[in-house]
């Protein structure tokens, strides 16, 4: 006897739109838990607020009272962590493709039994490629507000700073002072010995301003040889002692010239934030006193005074 061939028929347009209203109903009204993670992960880019979801979904399924996170990205330690620890621990080591993502540790008070590491198992991997391009976007956005030259924020970071800073003060109040930093003379610098030494030269100056300051001050490369120093909680007479610090920090620069050494100095301005002052205000202000302190003679420091 001959084998009929069975006829396949391919669903008409009509059963395959059936099918997808189905499928779009089961995934907005019930989705498994993999779907809705992997749902509530596409929705941000942000690391943050990615682990945040990964902790609630996996909390539903593998309790845990405390999830912490660490990855290296570019120059940040980035560190999360969400409740508070117990003596067992499960650590992952997360990775895609032979790159890593960071080191992800769960914790609590009993032991996590076999079913539940794969259960956690899981749930990372269907989180991964999400984490993946989170960890990129942070890697982006970092290296969009970093200068290449030197390493430190740039000019972009640093309005965003002066925005921040100056929203906190309104707030919160405080002394907050911005120090502007000018190399001085530094075409001739250029001139005389070339682009490679002026380029060297601005490195070593934004590593000495670095060592000069405190870790929760924050300096930033402000134009080509201009430098701006963010303080907190600094009065202006502090920041006219941080000034004077990196001034002559930076006059203790000693680079082979060839025949003679080579050194540079700089001018400083110093502005504190007044009260109902725009970022631009309070950073024209710290212009004008460095512009003071180039007309005065350079290699010096000027305050633009407030009145109080
Ligand atoms: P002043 O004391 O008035 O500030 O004099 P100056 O020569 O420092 O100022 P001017 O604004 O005339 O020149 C700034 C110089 O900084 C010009 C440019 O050659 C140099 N410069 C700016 N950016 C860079 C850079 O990325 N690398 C190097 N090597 N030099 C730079
Ligand atoms: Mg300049
Ligand atoms: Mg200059």
């Amino acid at each position: 006897m001959k084998n009929i061939p069975s006829i396949q028929h391919s669903p008409s347009q009509p059963q395959k739109l059936a099918a997808l209203r189905q499928a779009h109903q089961d995934w907005t009204n019930t989705p498994d838990v993999l779907t809705r993670l992997t749902r509530r992960l596409s929705t941000t880019l942000s690391l943050e607020q990615q682990l945040a979801i990964l902790a609630d979904e996996l909390v539903a399924i593998v309790p845990f009272t405390a999830l912490n996170y660490r990855h290296q990205i570019g120059k940040q330690d980035f560190v999360y962590t969400t409740g508070m620890g117990g003596p067992h621990r499960c650590e992952y080591r997360l990775s895609l493709e032979g790159v890593s993502y960071g080191t992800l540790v769960l914790h609590r008070r009993q032991r996590f039994s076999e079913q539940e590491l794969e259960g956690v198992e899981m749930i990372l991997s269907a989180a991964i490629c999400s984490l993946r391009n989170a960890c990129r976007y942070a890697s982006i956005e970092q290296a969009s507000l970093t200068d290449s030259l030197t390493g430190i924020p740039n000019k972009r970071a640093l309005d965003d700073a002066l925005q921040r800073s100056s929203l906190l003060c309104e707030r919160h109040g405080g002394p907050y002072s911005l120090v502007l930093c000018d190399l001085d003379h530094f075409k001739m610098v250029n001139d005389a010995h070339g682009h490679v030494v002026g380029d060297h030269l601005l490195q070593m100056a934004a590593a000495e301003i670095e060592n000069s300051i405190r870790t929760s001050d924050t300096v930033y490369r402000f134009g080509g040889e201009e430098f701006a120093i963010m303080l907190p909680h600094t009065s202006e007479q502090d920041a006219r002692d941080v000034a004077e610090r990196v001034r002559n920090a930076i006059a203790a620069i000693r680079v082979d010239g060839g025949e003679k050494e080579l050194t540079v100095t700089t001018s400083c301005g110093v502005a504190t934030f007044l009260p109902n002052e725009s970022p631009e205000a309070w950073l024209a202000r710290a212009d004008e006193a460095l512009y003071d302190a180039k007309h005065q003679g350079r290699n010096c420091t000027r305050v633009f005074p407030t009145i109080s």
